[in-house]
């Protein structure tokens, strides 16, 4: 949607507006389920959703009914339910709350359905496609009213079109698990570094924040009704991943994002012949005077100097803005604030005033030797990352 929205989980207003009652959340669950015996262990426990139940040792891929069309046919998110034989945590991993933010639901499918789980301890549940209306629709936000599924959770029943799917997938596949990781992309016309967003004043979303190596991790508990904040309120400590633009398969961003995954598999002990993987240097940002959104002063056209992931000096010029003439008295020079690393930054190359150019964090003299010092060594690496 429109580019004023600065960073992916800002707030977005919430007008309230009454759900329509054809597009109450069917009570029949849906659930075609396919299952797969591979030999069941009485020790670990069956996960059980309204509908039905995956025992140890099996997998199912479900399709679950969390709303209804204006047709009256069912909406069903896909879901696959992997109980490994052995007892151990269970860890959901979800994407497309946002229906045009793609790279992570490659990221959930792979984990899926291409890794092999033999020796899994504990269940992984994998929801690829959260949102289905926007998917379908290849839009950021439900198309009913535009709301936004990544603010309505918990959701409730008897609440909106948009609550009533978000409680659907909460009470079901949400709060049964231990922990979770959301995929998310920047919003459409940027693009972000890969990094994790985490409440970092809660021990174990911490540890899986540490645990998933990315270079960047951005601290706060997010907004209201997002994915990560309700399901660590609701006790299930929940990260979330931004990685790359909208309407993308990014291949080098999926396997970040796959080595975050086995990183925190390893370290919560659902896979105990992988290891924690630490990504080489790591900045933390937890207070605002760390980080900024550079906003145009100026409408125009854009001319980016420097990429996603650049390391910029303070005083350089980031980008220009100009108008259709090139006039030179109108070439409005950006310049970094402080020195930085951009984690995110405009695509679509025009602003109006106010509009968001990138997103810049500081770093530390010893973060940015380490940076350095891994870029150096990796000359043949682009600074796209
Ligand atoms: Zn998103």
């Amino acid at each position: 949607m429109g580019g004023e929205t600065p960073v992916d989980e800002s707030s977005q207003d919430e007008t309230a507006t009454p759900s329509t009652g054809s597009s109450a959340a069917s009570e029949t669950s849906d659930a075609s389920t396919e299952t797969t015996a591979a030999g069941g262990d009485a020790a670990a426990e069956p996960f059980t959703y309204d509908g039905g139940s995956v025992a140890p040792g099996e997998s199912a891929n479900i399709r679950y009914g969390i709303s209804e069309t204006y047709l009256g046919d069912p909406v069903r998110i896909p879901v696959t339910i992997i109980n490994g034989e052995q007892p151990g945590p269970t860890v959901f991993l979800s994407a497309a709350a946002h229906g045009d933010e793609l790279n992570g639901i490659e990221v959930v499918r792979e984990v899926a359905h291409d890794w092999d789980h033999a020796d899994l301890h504990g269940t992984l549940v994998c929801l690829p496609v959260m949102n289905v209306p926007g998917f379908l629709a290849q839009e950021r936000y439900l198309p009913i009213y535009d709301r936004d599924l990544n603010r309505s959770f918990p959701g409730r029943q008897g609440s909106t079109s948009a609550r009533r799917m978000a409680h659907r997938i909460f009470t079901n596949f949400i709060e049964p698990c231990d922990l979770g990781v959301d995929f998310h992309t920047s919003t459409r016309g940027r693009t972000n570094m890969l990094h994790v967003r985490a409440n970092m004043d809660d021990e174990t979303v911490l540890r899986l924040a540490n645990a998933f190596s990315s270079n960047v991790i951005i601290g706060g508990e997010g907004p209201s009704g997002t994915l990560r904040r309700e399901a660590t309120e609701a006790g299930v400590p929940t990260i979330t991943v931004e990685m790359g633009e909208a309407h993308r398969f990014q291949r080098r961003l999926i396997d970040r994002a796959l080595t975050g995954v086995a990183s925190v598999l390893a370290e919560f002990g659902c896979h105990r012949n992988s290891s924690v993987h630490w990504p080489g240097w790591r900045v933390v940002i937890d207070s605002d005077d760390e980080k900024t959104w550079l906003r145009a002063d100026a409408g125009g056209i854009v001319d980016m100097k420097r990429g996603r992931g650049a390391l910029v000096e303070e005083g350089e010029i980031i980008c220009t803005i100009t108008n259709p003439f090139k006039e030179e008295d109108d070439i409005l020079n950006v310049e970094a604030p402080f020195t930085g690393l951009i984690v995110g930054i405009l695509e679509n190359p025009v602003v109006y005033p106010g509009n968001p150019l990138c997103h810049l964090v500081g770093l530390k003299h010893e973060t940015r030797v380490a940076l350095e010092r891994e870029r150096g060594t990796e000359r043949s690496r682009s600074e796209l990352r």
